[in-house]
């Protein structure tokens, strides 16, 4: 494929800004964590100057994106995989005899090819194209769920689940009258593995797990957890919306039956994810929508099906997603994972400690391990109005109740405040965050 001219927006990359802010001294007295400014392996500034969006201005100030959790933004290569998708080689794939048609079908299965390296998973057979986790999850309910839960079957499902993974499990409850049963979590919000062992049984048909959550940042420990599931015959399903761009994942370790994600939060386009299924376990699966592509044959008498994954692909698929899915996963594999994983650790035990000395202010979750997520609130504002105020700074946080409500009601609150990050955020964002809150908090009451 040929590269589209992109200098079109080449206007809005600035130089790096000199860090401007700083943060107020922490409120223990403990020594200031040292902000990460990169090395050891990672610079978030190579990050940074792939991805226009970040050197825009927001009310006059440089955007700061702390709303990684919701979507994260785009590295130029994955705006030009989009342009050069449809600039040179737009086609329908498979069923085609032309050249434009093979290449497209080539672009489509080195996409399915680089998920599968991106998961560990041994085969590109095992990876099914969806919407993203929601649609993914959907289809294990539907598919796997209708022909495996049966009356009185038990599906585990941690408090501090998404609602993409608690409502499709719900769904498939009630119709099958079988029983959904939450799994409490601790007081850091963590999920409490003893009461998971406890509720664990011969009637759990499956456990459906993050591998890190939204709100809480929370990282279980998803391979024991799936072991002991094993142990009782039960399929494990995780979550991973949250995981793939903070951490390595490796299927094959976790040993998880399902593993789904979302290419938008992973640097990639909206609209395209992935569903990882066990081999043996996908090809017993039937399919859940009809249609072209999903048949071998099609007769009036009665029809016969692709083998997987195409089985599960029914109709025209996400074609110029999955050429921006393939070009964020080669994007992010330029550079080295568990260095990027340390600077996010770095940065968000900056935030933790600068965001714990603005007076009043509250964040939800502390396990070992989280991830760069700080939900938090602050004592006398709402959090739709934190989100107000900080955008008066251009710096984007998320409010409400991030399609969690169990979780934030293990802490008895309807809504939060949430920064969310990625690798190409800064300690000097963290500084205009903790900044701005504390100019917040000064504010005469109305
Ligand atoms: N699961 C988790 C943990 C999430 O954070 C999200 C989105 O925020 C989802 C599932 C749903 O993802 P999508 O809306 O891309 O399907």
């Amino acid at each position: 494929m040929t590269t589209p001219d992109v200098r079109a927006y080449e206007h809005v990359v600035p130089e790096p800004r000199p860090y401007a802010h700083r943060a107020p001294e922490p409120a223990s007295g403990a020594p200031r964590a040292t902000p990460p400014r990169g090395g050891g392996g990672f610079d978030p500034e190579t990050a940074r100057r792939d991805i226009p969006v970040l050197h825009r201005t927001v009310n006059g100030h440089p955007l700061a994106w702390l709303d990684n959790g919701a979507t994260t933004q785009k590295p130029r290569q994955v705006i030009e995989a989009l342009g050069a998708y449809y600039g040179t080689a737009n086609s329908n794939i498979h069923r085609g005899a032309h050249t434009m048609a093979r290449e497209a079908t080539e672009t489509y299965e080195a996409g399915r090819a680089a998920v599968a390296g991106l998961l560990g998973a041994a085969s590109p057979d095992s990876i099914v194209f969806t919407r993203g986790t929601t649609e993914a999850v959907n289809l294990v309910a539907q598919s796997w769920g209708r022909a495996n839960i049966g009356p009185g079957d038990e599906i585990l499902v941690p408090v501090l689940e998404h609602h993409s993974n608690i409502v499709p499990w719900q769904m498939l409850a009630k119709e099958k009258h079988a029983r959904l049963l939450p799994v409490p979590l601790l007081a850091d919000g963590s999920i409490d593995q003893d009461a998971f062992a406890d509720l664990l049984s011969f009637r759990t048909q499956l456990v459906a797990v993050s591998h890190a959550s939204n709100v809480l940042g929370t990282v279980p420990p998803v391979r024991e957890m799936t072991a002991l599931a094993h142990r009782y015959g039960a399929k494990v399903l995780v979550d991973g919306a949250q995981a793939v761009a903070h951490f390595p994942v490796d299927v094959a370790e976790l040993g998880a039956d399902f593993y789904v994600f979302s290419g938008h939060k992973l640097f990639a386009p909206t609209g395209i994810g992935a569903l990882y299924g066990k081999p043996g376990v996908l090809a017993g699966m039937p399919p859940w929508q009809g249609g072209g592509n999903m048949i071998d044959q099609v007769d009036f008498a009665g029809s016969t099906y692709a083998p997987v994954p195409h089985r599960f692909e029914a109709g025209t698929g996400h074609i110029s997603g999955v050429a921006g899915l393939l070009a964020a996963v080669d994007w992010l594999a330029g550079f080295d994972r568990d260095a990027v994983a340390a600077y996010e650790k770095g940065l968000l035990a900056y935030a933790e400690q600068a965001m714990a000395a603005v007076p009043g202010l509250e964040i939800l979750g502390s396990a070992p391990g989280k991830i760069a997520v700080l939900t938090f609130t602050l004592a006398g504002h709402d959090p739709a109005e934190i989100a107000q105020w900080l955008d008066q700074d251009g710096i984007a946080v998320r409010a409400g109740h991030h399609c969690a409500q169990p979780s934030l009601r293990h802490y008895g609150v309807e809504s939060a405040a949430r920064a969310s990050f990625a690798l190409y955020n800064t300690a000097e964002e963290v500084d205009r965050l903790v900044a701005s809150l504390v100019r917040l908090r000064e504010q005469p009451a109305a």
